[in-house]
Parts: structure tokens; sequence; C-alpha cells
């Protein structure tokens, strides 16, 4: 999530949609209703927005991934279906790295209490509470929890919240639409 310097000319765009279906991609351009990405071609870039979902990176060796994983995504589990996707074409997803962006933390992320039984009731580690003691949702340990239920150990963050941080955008904070970009790619 740092300034792209040297982002390639070419780069992948998602329509997102808060789901769990992943596109393998090869050339530039939108792609339509997906919320992960990815390819293993050489100066390709991969980008994926986000307000207080989690952007979420893989990269491993000769390939690279992006998802947009926030409360609906990680229930419907985009980056376990991206880990898969990737393993499928070969990848080694003990070899992987993956990268978990800024996003709304559990301290802020306040639901309603059915809602946090229906997100925990497919992704258990994502149950929180608020710093005033109310349901919440950590969408950051969910998919801590997915990446290593399926071997992913390599897991870094950016564990910045969208929400406390001026410098990063928040819908839940600024009400206004907009977004933190991440790009990955291949060099
Ligand atoms: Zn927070």
């Amino acid at each position: 999530m740092s300034t792209p310097t040297g982002l390639p000319d070419q780069v992948v765009f998602m329509r997102q949609v808060h789901g769990g279906a992943v596109a393998y991609v090869t050339a530039p351009g939108v792609r339509p209703e997906v919320d992960a990405v990815f390819t293993d071609q050489r100066g390709l870039a991969l980008r994926v927005v986000v307000a207080d979902c989690a952007p979420v990176l893989i990269t491993t060796a000769g390939m690279v991934g992006a998802a947009h994983s926030g409360r609906t995504g990680t229930v419907a589990g985009v980056v376990p279906a991206l880990v898969r996707a990737m393993a499928g074409r070969g990848a080694d997803v003990r070899g992987m790295t993956a990268w978990i962006g800024p996003n709304a933390c559990g301290s802020c992320y306040e639901v309603p209490p059915q809602m946090r039984a229906d997100v925990t009731a497919a992704v258990p580690h994502a149950w929180a509470t608020t710093r005033h003691g109310t349901p919440s949702v950590d969408i950051r340990a969910g998919i801590v929890g997915q990446l290593t239920a399926l071997g992913v150990t390599d897991i870094q963050h950016d564990d910045r919240c969208t929400i406390e941080s001026p410098q990063l955008w928040s819908y839940r904070r600024d009400r206004r639409s907009g977004g933190n970009y991440g790009f990955v790619w291949l060099d």
C-alpha cells in the first residue's frame, strides 16, 4: 500500500462485488465481478481497492495474487479461493507470502449481534468485541485463520486501522466513496 513507484503500465482492475470469485488473468483491463485475481505474467500489475475491507496480496515463486476481503468477502472465502486457485496452477502454498493491508479493526468494526453470529459461523476467528464491549468482527483475524488453515504461514501485516488512521480512506468514518489502493506484480 505504498506509493506505486515504478508501477507497470499494464494494470488489471477488478469490478469488485464483495463476492468469492477469482479470475486468472494474463492481460490488462477490467475484470467484471471478481474480488480476486492472480497472474503468472511478468509486468502485469494487479490492483485492489478497499476502504474498510482488507486488501490481501499474495506472492510466491512465479505468481502473484490480489484479493478484496471485507466482511462479506471473508465469509464468502475469497482469500481461500484465491490460494486454492493459485495452487491449482502450480503455486506452492507453503512458499506463499500473504500481506494483509489496512482495514477496519476489530476494536472499531461494530456490528449487530446477529451479524457477528452469522460471520463467525463461517469464520470463527473473526469473533471480536469493540473497545466499548459491543459485538464486532475482526476481519484480519478471520483472514489469518483462513490462510493458516490452508498452510500459509508467512503472513505480513500493515495493521493500521482505516477508521483510526486519518491518512487512510474509511467509508465508515467519512461516508464518502473512495479507496486505498494495493498493487502487486512480478518484475
Ligand atoms: Zn480501529
